[in-house]
């Protein structure tokens, strides 16, 4: 599974997106070490805060599944370029991973690929509870 092939999976996630608030829709596409792929989308709410994000849906889809590592995440939006997941998402992917990679940007044009402890440098993680 390729870099593009990944964020055209995004792409076909985000169109399940639940987004009727902000109309900001969101897939992604979670590449496993054993070669598996689970999608999410955004799923919003009208109560804000139950709002869940595409990279948690499908990071929380694969770990309710029994899949703990995770290779790369992809991630595509209604904008056009790169969009990042946000704070709350890269401490997520952080939680699986130092190395885990994350692939921004469109299927059929420019894309970029960055590892998560980039995109949240001195990250608080299991390790920080355990010194
Ligand atoms: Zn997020």
């Amino acid at each position: 599974m390729n870099n593009k092939e990944l964020l055209k999976l995004a792409e076909e996630a985000r169109k399940n997106a639940y987004a009727p608030y902000s109309n900001f829709h969101v897939g992604a596409a979670l590449l496993t070490k054993s070669g598996k792929v689970f999608t999410g989308c955004n799923v919003e709410c009208a109560s804000y805060g139950g709002t869940n994000c595409a990279e948690r849906t499908a990071i929380f889809k694969a770990i309710s599944e029994g899949e703990r590592e995770f290779e790369k995440i992809a991630i595509s939006s209604d904008n056009k370029g790169e969009t990042y997941p946000c704070g709350i998402c890269r401490q997520v992917i952080l939680e699986f991973g130092r190395n885990i990679k994350v692939v921004v940007g469109e299927s059929d044009g420019e894309y970029k690929e960055i590892s998560i402890e980039e995109l949240i440098p001195c990250g608080f993680t299991g390790a920080d509870i355990n010194k």
